[in-house]
């Protein structure tokens, strides 16, 4: 071999060396395969990885219990990101309700805000319930541990007046399970936080007898007017078969979130391939139709943007 192919060789076997060493792993926690969650980090991970070899960032995506398994994950520093709801978000920011014992996680960051979840309830058309407040003496799923799902009926639970034992059965199934379980009758219905449309809700509805119903209670009214996370929601007609009318409930947004400790640069090429590349965005989900990038760096964020974030959003002139 010439000198000069031996300097070469040399040479892109240090470029080659560098190039691994720079190379950085996120993990993005998400929930369920059947969810919304679980697609959503897949849109993150795909754009992100799409200029890999510019950045070196190489994203990828875990199906977890959900929004306060994410966030707990975060905290321990076994995950960079994860998708959470917006009220566990301002719970585990602030200290409050299921983060009280913990205490206040400081280091959380927003990232940005995706699609609206609102409460949606799925009932077998046989077991009489129409309403939320129909809920009390059936089987129902309240969510699997970790879920954000769980942790809002708990705060459901408590503002109606209810207790644990007004459930013929509170099943704690994960979401992939529960179509199965309302179709074999099981469960008389079960209830959970996520986009629209949804697989899921899709599934239940088109393998048996079953409906979506409205959660609407002076109770409800009273949780929204209190808590700056909640608002009033609909899931309009016409997105599911045999649901003409607009579904009245009322709900929270999935966010995006991380910890002061995952580096600026991480941060700042993640928001930049999500907030830079939108209209790609909005075609990886039917839930991210409607999403517009000045409420995603801004809605139903209680936790402190990123540093790495608000740098991208300056670049992309979203900020001042
Ligand atoms: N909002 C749900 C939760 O945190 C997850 C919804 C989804 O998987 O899309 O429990």
């Amino acid at each position: 071999m010439k000198l000069t192919h031996i300097l070469a060789a040399a040479a892109l076997a240090v470029s080659a060396q560098s190039a691994t060493a720079q190379q950085q792993f996120v993990s993005i926690g998400t929930g369920g395969v059947t969810g919304v969650y679980y697609p959503t980090g897949g849109a993150i991970c795909r754009l992100v990885n799409k200029n890999r070899k510019e950045h070196g960032i190489r994203c990828s995506v875990e199906s977890t219990g959900g929004s306060i398994y994410n966030i707990n994950t975060i905290r321990s520093g076994e995950l960079e990101f994860g998708v959470a709801q917006s009220d566990w978000q301002y719970h585990a920011y602030n200290g409050t309700s299921k983060f009280a014992d913990q205490g206040p996680f400081e280091k959380l960051r927003a990232v940005f805000s995706v699609h609206p979840e609102p409460v949606t309830i799925l009932v077998r058309r046989d077991s009489g319930i129409n309403n939320i407040t129909d809920i009390p003496g059936h089987r129902f799923n309240i969510g699997n541990d970790g879920s954000g799902t769980q942790g809002t009926w708990e705060v459901i639970e408590q503002a109606m007046g209810w207790k644990r034992s007004d459930l013929a059965l509170a099943a704690k199934m994960k979401s992939s399970e529960t179509a199965a379980a309302l179709c074999d009758d099981k469960i008389d219905g079960y209830f959970w936080l996520v986009g629209h449309p949804s697989g899921l809700t899709q599934e239940t509805i088109a393998s048996c007898d079953a409906k979506i119903i409205p959660a609407v209670a002076p109770e409800i009214d009273k949780l929204v007017e209190e808590r700056p996370y909640y608002r009033k929601a609909v899931i309009p007609g016409g997105m599911y078969p045999n649901h003409p009318d607009d579904i009245q409930t009322f709900g929270v947004g999935a966010t995006f979130v991380t910890s002061a400790d995952v580096p600026d640069e991480v941060v700042y090429e993640i928001a930049k391939a999500v907030l830079g590349n939108l209209d790609d965005f909005r075609k990886l989900h039917p839930a991210f139709a409607n999403l517009k990038a000045e409420e995603m760096i801004r809605d139903s964020l209680s936790a402190p943007l990123h540093p790495g974030a608000i740098k991208a959003y300056k670049e992309l002139g979203l900020m001042d």
